[in-house]
């Protein structure tokens, strides 16, 4: 079922267009990742999708019961957001805020926070100062406390920038686990184009002289894929073809 739509969308600033003419649809249950060159638009993109900025033509539209204020938002880590000085449980919590104009917190959304940073795994950091916590910790606090906002989908910035390999490694576990087991709509906005390969149900790539938005296996295929990237598709089926095997 369709959860967001692109048609014929150009989005830009002051009336000068960055991306034009974007049409495509997001369903239910995609992991899509943006990926493209630094300046090719991807944090606009994703601005228009949270409704941060409106597009300067054609139309975004949210199917399947999906409202603006209930998108789950990881933004890039500012050095602000490091030193927060609350426990993880408030951090978590204050995630409740973009559903409620109260400045209560309610026993629901209460419960909403505990499960949220069961599903997340840091449960055991409950009362920790966030800022004592490691990049990779701290990481998962912000993915609980933007699961906080949604039941539906989830929007990442370059969300493993600063973590080391297991730390990132960790991370991407539990972003599938949320997509597959969960049911959680991912899109993430990534340079780690080898694990967007892996992961990732759809690529969405912004070039400077072509975009393309398709399954990842047809981006591996692509003309564009075959540019950008230097491994072979990793499907059993393509396995099986280079290898000549049954
Ligand atoms: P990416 O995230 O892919 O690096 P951006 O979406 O940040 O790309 O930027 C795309 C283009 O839009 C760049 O040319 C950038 O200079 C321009 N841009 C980004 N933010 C603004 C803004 N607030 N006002 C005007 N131009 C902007």
């Amino acid at each position: 079922m369709s959860l967001i739509k692109f048609a014929d969308v150009s989005i830009g600033y002051e009336g000068v267009n960055v991306l034009s003419n974007l049409s495509f649809e997001i369903n239910t249950g995609d992991y899509l990742c943006i990926v493209g060159e630094n300046g090719s638009g991807k944090t606009t993109l994703m601005k228009s999708m949270l409704g941060l900025i409106s597009p300067i033509s054609g139309t975004i539209s949210y199917d399947d019961g999906l409202k603006q204020n209930h998108i789950g938002y990881l933004p890039q880590q500012s050095k602000v957001q490091k030193d927060f000085p609350a426990s993880v449980y408030e951090v978590v919590l204050s995630g409740c805020l973009s559903k409620t104009y109260s400045p209560f917190y309610s026993k629901a959304q209460k419960k909403t926070t505990l499960d949220n940073m069961q599903k997340t795994g840091i449960a055991d950091l409950k009362n920790k100062c966030f800022r004592e916590l490691s990049g990779g910790q701290q990481q998962r606090v912000l993915l609980a406390r933007a699961l906080c906002s949604t039941e539906k989908l989830l929007i990442l910035d370059e969300p493993i920038t600063g973590l080391d390999p297991i730390a990132a490694q960790e991370f991407y576990t539990l972003i599938k686990q949320l997509n597959h087991i969960n049911g959680i709509t991912v899109i993430m906005v990534t340079h780690d184009v080898n694990a967007a390969i892996i992961n990732a149900s759809h690529i969405l790539h912004l070039g400077k002289d072509a975009c393309f938005y398709g399954s990842t296996h047809t981006y591996l295929h692509s003309e564009i894929g075959k540019g950008f990237l230097v491994t072979d598709c990793p499907c059993e089926n393509c396995k099986r073809n280079h290898s000549g095997g049954a």
